[in-house]
């Protein structure tokens, strides 16, 4: 039985944790990026996540040698994806850059490779339309860190094929996720809720109402979420927080009008955990 093969484009945050869980559940895996350095940076985080899972007895040694095998890391797009039955897109939350991506991909790709993006609040109906298979572009959202979060959120485009949804959803179920599926709007459920959160958080923060510890500590045990907003916010990347907000203002309107606060912290580099500062320090 020939196995399915998996490509993932864009080995940030999301794209090596897409490809982790991937290849430790059986799929050939073959992580691509335009940068050098993100892609030899994501082969050492994911080496590193594997073998502290197997220390801490998460994942077995065979399974993390199994995980190995199947993975592999190209700077070649098209080595990566010439073979692919399912390809997720993690690069920049850009329309442009994803729409141009997803033209390379679909020249690339063989006829029957399903084409997902892994797009936190953008329209998986608008890049369809610029190619030539819109039926096979489908939106699946996956959280952060994608190892640990248990949901895929499956977002159908207008002319995404029932089969296209089945397909994806079963994937996402042989990676032991549970999907929801959405129909298309701005920010889909999660992004459209967690945006506003953060985004008041950022505010409060702005206005004086209190510090960055006691606003989290607060929606922590006050309001019994796991994580604070700003914290998240932090793990997310300011960076791509900030886009997310500002695709939501274009698309939903005023109250998504992203807080200043968080601008100056892009501004002045401060991206979060990804570069050792944001609300929070993560330098040692
Ligand atoms: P990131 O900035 O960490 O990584 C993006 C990667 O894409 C970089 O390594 C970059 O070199 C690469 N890239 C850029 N252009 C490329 C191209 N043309 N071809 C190949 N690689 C390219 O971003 P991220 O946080 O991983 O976000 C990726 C996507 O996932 C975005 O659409 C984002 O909204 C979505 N998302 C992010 C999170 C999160 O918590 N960060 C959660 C869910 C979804």
């Amino acid at each position: 039985m020939t196995m399915t093969k998996i490509a993932v484009i864009g080995s940030g945050t999301m794209g090596r944790g897409v490809a982790y869980v991937a290849a430790l559940n059986g799929f050939t895996v073959s992580l691509h990026d335009i940068n050098k350095e993100s892609l030899k940076d994501a082969e050492k985080y994911i080496y590193d996540e594997w073998k502290k899972s197997e220390q801490q007895g998460f994942i077995t040694k065979e399974d993390m040698e199994k995980g190995k095998s199947s993975l592999t890391f190209s700077l070649d797009m098209k080595d990566c994806v010439e073979d692919a039955d399912l390809v997720i897109e993690a690069v920049l939350e850009i329309m442009d850059v994803k729409i141009k991506v997803f033209k390379e991909l679909d020249q690339l790709c063989p006829p029957h490779t399903i084409l997902a993006t892994n797009t936190s609040t953008m329209s998986p109906t608008e890049i369809g339309a610029q190619i030539s298979r819109p039926d096979k572009v489908i939106a699946m959202h996956f959280f952060n860190p994608v190892h640990k979060m248990k949901l895929i959120e499956v977002i159908k485009g207008l002319d995404t094929s029932e089969e296209t949804i089945e397909y994806v959803k079963d994937i996402g179920k042989q990676m032991k996720k549970e999907t929801v599926e959405v129909n298309e709007f701005p920010g889909f459920i999660t992004s459209r809720m967690n945006c506003l959160i953060g985004n008041e958080a950022m505010n409060m923060l702005m206005e004086g109402v209190a510090s960055a510890e006691d606003i989290d500590k607060s929606i922590k045990l006050g309001l019994n979420h796991p994580m604070g907003p700003l914290q998240l916010a932090d793990l997310v990347g300011l960076d791509t927080r900030l886009r997310n907000m500002e695709y939501l203002y274009q698309t939903l309107g005023e109250k998504y009008r992203p807080c200043p606060l968080l601008t100056k912290y892009v501004k002045a580099g401060k991206l979060g955990v990804k570069t050792g500062s944001g609300f929070f320090n993560y330098k040692n």
